[in-house]
């Protein structure tokens, strides 16, 4: 994907290079106590997103290996798909456990390399809340990503009826693989 940056709070394109005014710096994620700085900065609702480091090793996407993302409705048909890496290759695996039915692909790594960017560099998913749900709603369309690294525990992100501004993006770079395994797009509006 090769989208304008779009500030994954509030979505606005009215962004700049996040710079150090103040001599202190906000680590954008409390992983351990590496300088990990943002990237960026939102003039629309000020947030700062995205992050740098001297040492890309300290990087959480240094460390990204398994990309995990369900949704439908709890009760019945969630749709799974699975990336892990491993060392020369990435498996992919898509399922619908209700009908038994999963489907497996093998992508290169360097085509994992490409996910990864966009998740990291376009959705900014680190900046996503951990939590996105309708007032008084516990029922309808749930969805679910777990982020998987070799050296930190895990992130999640969920949500029942209520979505992250870039959700549609995510959507977007996982919808080709549910096609390329026959399995139906999927959309915000497929489940209202
Ligand atoms: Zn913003």
């Amino acid at each position: 994907m090769h989208y304008a940056i779009r500030c994954p709070y509030c979505g606005s394109q009215n962004i700049k290079n996040w710079e150090q005014e103040r001599a202190y710096v906000p680590y954008t994620y409390d992983w351990d106590e590496e300088r990990i700085t943002p990237e960026f900065s939102c003039l629309n609702c000020s947030e700062i997103f995205g992050c740098m480091a001297d040492n890309t090793d300290s990087l959480p996407q240094s460390h990204y290996v398994a990309f995990h993302f369900s949704v439908g409705q709890k009760s019945k048909q969630m749709k799974t798909i699975y990336f892990e890496k491993a060392d020369s290759y990435t498996d992919l695996e898509i399922a619908i456990p209700y009908k038994d039915v999963a489907k497996k692909a093998r992508i290169p790594l360097t085509e994992w390399q490409d996910i990864k960017d966009d998740l990291f560099n376009q959705l900014f998913i680190l900046s996503w809340q951990t939590d996105y749900e309708e007032r008084n709603e516990s029922e309808g369309n749930y969805w679910e990503m777990v982020l998987g690294f070799d050296d930190r525990h895990s992130y999640e992100v969920k949500g029942v009826n209520a979505y992250p501004v870039l959700y549609e993006r995510l959507l977007e770079l996982i919808n080709p693989y549910l096609e390329e395994l026959g399995f139906e797009k999927e959309s915000i509006s497929n489940n209202k």
